[in-house]
């Protein structure tokens, strides 16, 4: 087992991810950029530096899944952090405006199966990666999860008639919903094991998920769902925030 915390960013070859991935190597972790095509994961390693691993994994493909974690366990032994950072807004053609996914994923129209194309990255995907790294998270120190979810999956900003951004609540936010209940039960069912397990929300932020037409850039986005992953053991669990502070569920 090596000396060096270690990091697990899914969906770490580009966008927010990687960004987290860069940040946390610059805390000291040795960080796995998970990629589910290894030659960009290989890529963004390299661009994070020498404390950066390529790792194949397909949330959605559970034995690409489960030899990840036993890669992590044969190479290095040890896992304290895991970052489900993983997602997809849609399953149309790339480049689409945030104006024609958020038309086409309304539920009176939304195609199932892209409904449940969302679901398994974004959610099931979640259960998935969190089940199979969790032999390894109980056996560090202080794990920590951090699930990043959106304010766009807020039910109480949902159901507010007077927010503007509530019409956008297509597939990809009941996906974000789906995942701010699935922290909240990890949270309570790995309390007593003092794995801490939070929700965060980076903000709009210029990547491909949005065609880049976010506001954000990936520097600021990655500050709170890093600054989740280092929580002391002081820190909270079960939460959801930005980083202004607590969301509303
Ligand atoms: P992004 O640039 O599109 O990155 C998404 C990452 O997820 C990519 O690395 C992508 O890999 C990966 N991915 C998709 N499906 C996967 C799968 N089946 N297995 C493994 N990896 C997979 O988007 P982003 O904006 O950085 O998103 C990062 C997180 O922030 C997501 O959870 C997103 O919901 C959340 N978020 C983003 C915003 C925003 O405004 N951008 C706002 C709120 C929340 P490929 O390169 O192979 O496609």
């Amino acid at each position: 087992m090596q000396n060096k915390p270690v990091a697990l960013v899914t969906g770490a070859n580009k966008g927010i991810g990687l960004q987290i991935a860069k940040d946390l190597a610059a805390h000291g972790f040795t960080v796995l950029i998970g990629s589910r095509n290894l030659e960009h994961g290989e890529t963004a390693a390299k661009s994070v530096g020498a404390d950066a691993r390529a790792l194949q994994l397909d949330v959605t493909n559970q034995a690409s899944i489960t030899a990840a974690a036993e890669h992590i366990r044969k190479e290095l032994g040890r896992l304290d952090v895991l970052v489900n950072n993983a997602a997809i807004s849609h399953t149309g053609k790339p480049g689409r405006s945030l104006e024609e996914m958020v038309k086409s994923a309304r539920p009176s129209v939304a195609s199932l199966d892209e409904v449940r194309a969302v679901f398994e990255t974004n959610v099931f995907g979640v259960v998935a990666v969190t089940q199979a790294m969790l032999p390894l998270l109980r056996e560090a120190p202080a794990a920590r999860i951090v699930n990043v979810s959106s304010s766009v999956g807020s039910l109480t900003l949902n159901a507010d008639p007077t927010n503007r951004y509530r019409s956008m609540s297509g597939t990809y936010s009941w996906s974000k919903t789906a995942l701010n209940a699935l922290t909240i039960a990890f949270a309570s069912d790995l309390e007593s094991a003092g794995i801490k397990v939070n929700a965060v929300c980076p903000g709009f932020t210029a990547t491909d998920l949005n065609n880049f037409q976010g506001t954000r850039t990936v520097e600021q986005a990655a500050r709170e769902p890093v600054r989740l992953a280092l929580l002391d053991a002081n820190g909270p669990t079960g939460t959801f925030t930005n980083e202004e502070g607590p969301l509303p569920w």
